[in-house]
Parts: C-alpha cells; structure tokens; sequence
C-alpha cells in the first residue's frame, strides 16, 4: 500500500512533547490523545435525533501538558502559528479566538463543569487533517480534555466521559461559535479499536457495531474544497428540518415518516425533511450490511445516501460526485460523501487488493477535471481517547 501511515500514538505523543519543550519551554508531564472520525453512514441526523455511524480514525491530535505554579494558561500548536497566553480566568466566551478558542474553550467548559482547572502550559499536535470533514475539532477538544484529566489525576470513567464529551460540545459551541450536535466528540471519546459506534440521538445512546472489513479498508478521501460550517448552509439546513418537524407536530423528524414528508406543503422543506427520514432508516441497514460483509448491499445504501444529500438536501460539490463517481467505477463496493458538507470527504467501503486502483483512478479524474490533487488516508478503525503517561 502506498499510503502513509499515521503515527502511532507513541509517536505522536513525541513529537506534542517535544512541541511543547521548543514552543514553550516547558517538560511534559502527561499527554491526551484523541481521534479524529469519519461517519459511514447517517448525515444530518444527529440534531433530528436520528441515527449515526461513525468510526474513529487512527489519525489524531495529541495534547501535552505540564501544571504550572501560578495561574497562568499558555496554549501552542504544531499547526498554528500563534500562541494564546493569559489566565485561568481569560479562558472564556469571546476572549479565546482562532484555533486557540477549542483548546482554551475546553479549559472554560471544563471548568464550568466543576474541574479544577490549574494554569498550565501545554502544546498540541494533529494528524487529522484541519477542515476535512473528519473532526480535527473534536480531536483537538477530547486531547484536551484528557490531557487535563491526566494532570488532575482524575480517572476516565464512564461519568467522567460523558462530562467531557459534554464539555467539548459546549466549548465548540459556546467558545468556538460552531454549533455541533455531538457525533464527534462521542466517537472521539467511546471508540473502540476495530469497530463502528452506533450513536441514537432520541434515545441519547451508543453502541459499539462490530464490522465485518476482513479483506476490506476504509478509504477515505479529502476534495480539498474547503468548507466553512459557520457559513450559513449549515444553520439553514438545520431551519427546514425544525419547521418540518414543526408543521408535522413532532419534536424531531426522528418521529415522522415518509407519508408525514408528503404533507409538507412546503416543497424545499419536504426534500429536506425526506433526506433526514430516508438517511435515518439507512443506517441500521447498513449496520446489518456491515456486520455480514454484504458488499452489494451497502453499495446500494451508500449511493442512495449520496443521492439524498444531493439533491434533496442539496450540500454536495461537484468534487464530491466526482469522487463518489470514480471510486465506484474504480473499484469500490460502496462510495458517498461524508461530513456536514459544501466541500470536505468522500468515504468508500474497498478490497485491500483493490485501493492502489481506487487512488490512482480519484488523482487521475482530479487532475484531468483541471482540480487540486485529492488527499487519501486509510481509516482503519481506531480507539477512543486516553491519557498517555
Ligand atoms: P473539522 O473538524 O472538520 O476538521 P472544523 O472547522 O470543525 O473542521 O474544525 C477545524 C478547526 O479546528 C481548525 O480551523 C482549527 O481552528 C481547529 N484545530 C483543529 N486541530 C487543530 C490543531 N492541531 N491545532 C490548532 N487548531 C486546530
Ligand atoms: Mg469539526
């Protein structure tokens, strides 16, 4: 396989250290790691209480840290430039921006959490590539939040990893400005090595799915078009499905279905409403898929999928089609396109033997299409967040 490896999460805790000694001049005395995600399958469901499926990528950001002596806060990053510098006390809404509003975000919301947050020094490191669709956001956050956890001495139980994930939800929401509905930062943290997490969004649960890959790799792919959530199409899309479910009398379009959809008078917001009911039903058939390495099968629920987001909910690019287009003529069993859309990834299910063709075939249709060179990276299912020592 051609395709580099990440690091592994010794190596990339090396490097967030010694980071962290060069920028700040300080010694590390714990370090979080976490993943980033790709979703499988489930878009622009979890805020209509529906269902998603996402893995966790061996690709992530590593937060190392050291407690200070006074309460001072000074945050860096491998991939920025700028440093935040201030107290405890700064680390609040509108007066941590830029990259530093998610790390410094987390220190806030961990700290309105009841943590005893202390001043501290601490440098992070990434591999999820930044604005991809694939959550280096939520990656950056969990780090964080463990990186803290580990300075604490506080052990990662289950409630201390719902009051993180809650943390890291708040901090993007709040503290960054990008409202999110909490799929990432939930992969990030209940990961498990290997398998795929069911997340129900009414029921405010999440199950591990095991996946049948065997002789199969997850590819995904980065168009490199660059999306912004807080753009607009984001907070628009998530308007027509609160007056769907509005006009249809239900607190989410979890609770409608298609015969509901046709009632909506409004033609734009039945399209929209359609996607969110057909999507949701999608996903535990392609848990099914999964689990019994039905290949034909997911083919089918993924371009279904990918033909919902675009023409009912309508955030595909043309980059994305012809990513989708050309992994499925190349050689993949399932294609669609993943993320919150308006640019970002497309995610394919593919043979091992297979991937070599798949990547040539996306750089070939990218270059003759006159684009930038696509970015791939195998999603081999990794682990959630943990404190290294
Ligand atoms: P995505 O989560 O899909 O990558 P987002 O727009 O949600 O895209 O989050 C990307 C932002 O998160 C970056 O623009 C940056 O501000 C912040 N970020 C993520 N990882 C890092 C990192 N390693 N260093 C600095 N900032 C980061
Ligand atoms: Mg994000």
């Amino acid at each position: 396989m051609s395709l580099p490896s990440p690091a592994t999460p010794a190596e990339l805790s090396a490097r967030a250290e010694r980071g962290l000694l060069d920028r700040l001049g300080a010694t590390a005395t714990v370090v979080g790691w976490a993943p980033g995600r790709v979703n499988l399958i489930g878009e622009h469901t979890d805020y209509n209480g529906g269902l998603v499926l996402p893995v966790a990528l061996p690709h992530a950001t590593a937060a190392a840290a050291v407690r200070r002596d006074d309460d001072r806060v000074r945050l860096s990053s491998a991939q920025a430039g700028d440093t935040w510098s201030g107290t405890v006390d700064d680390l609040a809404p509108g007066r941590v921006t830029g990259w530093a509003s998610y790390a410094g975000g987390v220190l806030w919301a961990l700290r309105e959490a009841g943590f005893d947050v202390p001043g501290l020094d601490l440098h992070v490191h990434g591999t999820v590539p930044l604005g991809a669709g694939l959550s280096s956001s939520a990656s950056i956050e969990c780090s964080v939040a463990f990186a803290v956890l580990g300075l604490l001495g506080v052990e990662p139980d289950l409630a201390t990893r719902r009051a993180v994930v809650d943390a890291c939800i708040k901090a993007e929401t709040e503290v960054a400005g990008a409202p999110t509905g909490g799929m990432d930062q939930t992969i990030s943290v209940f990961a498990e090595a290997g398998t795929a997490l069911l997340i129900d969004f009414t029921a405010h649960a999440h199950q591990t799915v095991q996946l049948a890959l065997d002789d199969r790799r997850v590819l995904v792919t980065d168009t490199r078009v660059s999306h912004e959530l807080t753009d607009g199409g984001y907070g628009t899309r998530r308007q027509d499905c609160e007056e769907a479910a509005r006009a249809l009398g239900v607190a989410t379009l979890r609770d409608a279905t298609l015969d509901d959809v046709t009632r909506l008078t409004d033609e734009r917001v039945a399209r929209r409403a359609r996607h969110v009911v057909t999507e949701t039903a999608r996903v535990p058939l392609a848990v099914e898929a999964l689990a019994s390495a039905d290949w034909s099968r997911l083919g089918e629920l993924f371009a279904a999928s990918h033909a919902s987001m675009r023409d009912d909910f309508e955030i595909s690019t043309p980059e994305l089609d012809l990513a989708v287009a050309t992994a499925v003529a190349s050689g993949a069993d399932a294609a669609r396109m993943t993320g919150g859309g308006f640019g970002g990834s497309i995610v394919a299910i593919v043979p091992s033997t297979q991937v070599d063709r798949v990547v040539a075939a996306l750089d070939d249709a990218f270059a003759d299409a006159g684009l930038k060179a696509p970015a791939h990276l195998l999603a081999d299912p990794s682990g959630g967040a943990v404190i290294l020592p």
